[in-house]
């Protein structure tokens, strides 16, 4: 498999609890290497524009409420079968059902706080990619 690269997003729950580092090592321990990375606010359009897909969902307003509460660190991570990898290394969206040594299982409060965000396709890890960082900015 060649190496591919996704965009991770480290929540505001997980930046509030001071626990970036330790989520960070969980995903360099599980074979991933950060190869950019930027601790932003994100602002209400912002939100709104990167969690545009969900926008029929019924729980969007409160997604974007709690995306733009605190400081995120967005990421790109590279590694063989980088976007699969990512999504086993965080665990299931709801921490409830999280398997144990997973970061969601380890950092997650409850299915909207669950401590980070992974691309779940290669279209949509292009996509992301790109709306938090320009090409000079991932070094691999
Ligand atoms: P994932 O982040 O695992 O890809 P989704 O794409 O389905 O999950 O959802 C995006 C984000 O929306 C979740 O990570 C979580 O923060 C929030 N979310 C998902 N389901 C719910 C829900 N039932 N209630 C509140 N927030 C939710
Ligand atoms: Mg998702």
């Amino acid at each position: 498999m060649a190496a591919e690269r996704t965009l991770s997003i480290i929540k505001p729950d997980a930046t509030a609890r001071n626990v970036t580092g330790k989520i960070i090592a969980m995903f360099e321990e599980g074979g991933l290497q950060v190869v950019a990375q930027k601790r932003l606010h994100l602002t209400k359009t912002m939100a709104e524009q990167f969690y545009a897909v969900h926008a029929e969902r019924s729980f969007y307003d409160e997604l974007v409420e709690y995306m733009t509460s605190g400081p995120v660190v967005a990421q790109v991570l590279e590694g063989d079968n980088a976007i699969a990898r990512n999504r086993e290394i965080m665990g299931a969206t709801n921490p409830a059902n999280a398997a144990e040594g997973t970061v969601r299982h380890a950092f997650g409060q409850n299915v909207q706080e669950n401590a980070v965000h992974g691309s779940d396709s290669p279209e949509n890890a292009a996509k992301e990619i790109k709306f938090f960082f320009s090409d000079i900015e991932i070094v691999g």
